[in-house]
């Protein structure tokens, strides 16, 4: 009987849902750990979620504040160890500068940039015009097969400067 209720407001859903699959700046770090069938938890699937769609890449103390907002009960050393777990089957990477507390980059599979501020440690996503990797030329090299580049863009953000 309440299956036939379920249609009704599953046709609803579909159509609310679609206008956020175009927001640009999305990871796709939450269709990615279903994809590979990553036994998503209330707790790893609100740690997946703060860390999704955002172009900001947190550090885990933001990650737990922001997790506690959704699910009060989640303990920092399960926010810890779900970023670590994520970062071991290489779907978050960890990103340490400055000696900086590391944050957790959700674009692992996107090659991208960063831009960080001097000031607060803000890391954002950029894309360079022209491929870093192909920048540095042969005599560069040093027989190296070089096959990544990174590229760190400095400077102090909006609120810093
Ligand atoms: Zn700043
Ligand atoms: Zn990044």
């Amino acid at each position: 009987m309440e299956s036939e209720c379920r249609c009704v407001l599953s046709t609803d859903s579909f159509e609310a849902r679609s206008p956020a699959v175009t927001l640009t700046g999305m990871s796709d770090l939450l269709e990615r750990l279903r994809g590979r069938g990553w036994r998503l938890t209330a707790q790893r699937r609100v740690v997946a979620e703060v860390l999704d769609g955002d172009h900001v890449h947190l550090t885990a103390d933001e990650v737990h504040a922001r997790a506690i907002e959704r699910l009060p009960e989640i303990s920092r050393a399960t926010v810890y160890n779900t970023l670590g777990e994520m970062v071991s089957i290489g779907e978050i990477i960890e990103v340490a500068t400055d000696g900086r507390a590391k944050r957790y980059d959700p674009n692992a599979h996107r090659p991208h940039q960063h831009l960080v501020c001097s000031g607060c440690g803000t890391i954002r996503d950029v894309r360079p015009q022209g491929d870093p990797l192909a920048a540095l030329p042969p005599a560069e090299r040093f027989g190296f097969a070089v096959t990544a580049a990174e590229v760190t863009y400095r400077g102090l953000c909006p609120d810093c400067s």
